[in-house]
């Protein structure tokens, strides 16, 4: 019976900039039948999007649910029974804090045959293009990667921010914006230095990225004053430091 149904694709977009779209992403979006996206993978990618497809807006943008995670499902599985082949397309990497591993579980129960495809997450792509490896030697051999802001449903905080304070290596934060200033507090109160370099990068690789340098101390009151917004990636660490060193990447690109 399974063979009557199609295939679902869950694929990364990248964080925006298209030549950063692998290609085995390309192919199966120009092949899609059904591609069920948001708004994370940015404009030139969704405008690359065939004509040919139907086209359907999860719309999970910061908080703005147009289809809750259950309709997504919903969706995801009506397709692939109906024999489509579906392109679930999400910002960065399916399954860095993008939800894919429960996609891709939902599709397991059902029967739907599914592929993974990775992408360029933003959480190292973004600091990239702000002139900021993750790791360097002279620095750190250690990276996290953390949400900063977690499911409301959580009761209790699933980050131990003691241990984090701790951690010598670099701390990068997704979807950290709005719960910065409480975020940057609990590493202050476990005694993580107040200097310790922090850099906020907004819309990275994309043609308006904007970076905003500071320190645990003051980042919450420059993002403020800058008006700060998601997505942004935010970068705790000495390799922030190298962001004045390697500058930021002029864009080679052609959007
Ligand atoms: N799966 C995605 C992350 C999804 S969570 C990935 O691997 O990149 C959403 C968060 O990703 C945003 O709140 C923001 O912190 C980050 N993000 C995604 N694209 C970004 C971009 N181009 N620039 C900065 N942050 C980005």
């Amino acid at each position: 019976m399974s063979q009557k149904f199609g295939k679902v694709f869950l694929v990364g977009s990248g964080p925006g900039d298209p030549e950063l779209l692998t290609l085995k992403a390309r192919r199966l979006i120009d092949s899609a039948e059904v591609i069920i996206y948001d708004q994370l993978p940015g404009k030139a990618i969704l405008e690359s999007m065939p004509e040919s497809a139907e086209k359907i807006d999860a719309g999970k943008y910061a908080g703005k649910h147009t289809l809750s995670q259950g309709s997504i499902n919903e969706v995801l599985i009506e397709k692939a029974k109906a024999g489509k082949r579906v392109v679930r397309l999400k910002g960065g990497d399916p399954y860095i804090f993008g939800r894919g591993g429960e996609e891709a579980e939902v599709l397991v129960r059902e029967g739907i045959e599914f592929e993974i495809v990775p992408g360029i997450t933003s959480a190292i792509a973004a600091p990239a293009y702000a002139g900021i490896p993750v790791t360097h030697r002279e620095d750190t051999s250690m990276v996290t990667f953390i949400t900063g802001h977690e499911a409301p449903t959580k009761e209790e905080s699933g980050l131990d921010w003691e241990t984090l304070a701790k951690f010598q290596g670099t701390i990068v934060i997704l979807m950290g914006v709005k719960m910065l200033r409480r975020n940057c507090k609990a590493l202050l109160k476990f005694g993580k230095d107040p200097k310790t370099p922090v850099a906020l990068i907004e819309r990275g690789t994309r043609p308006d990225q904007r970076v905003t340098v500071g320190s645990l101390e003051n980042i919450a009151d420059l993002a403020e004053e800058r008006a700060v917004k998601a997505p942004a990636i935010t970068v705790i660490g000495k390799v922030v430091r190298l962001h004045e060193i390697l500058g930021e990447q002029l864009f080679d690109t052609e959007f």
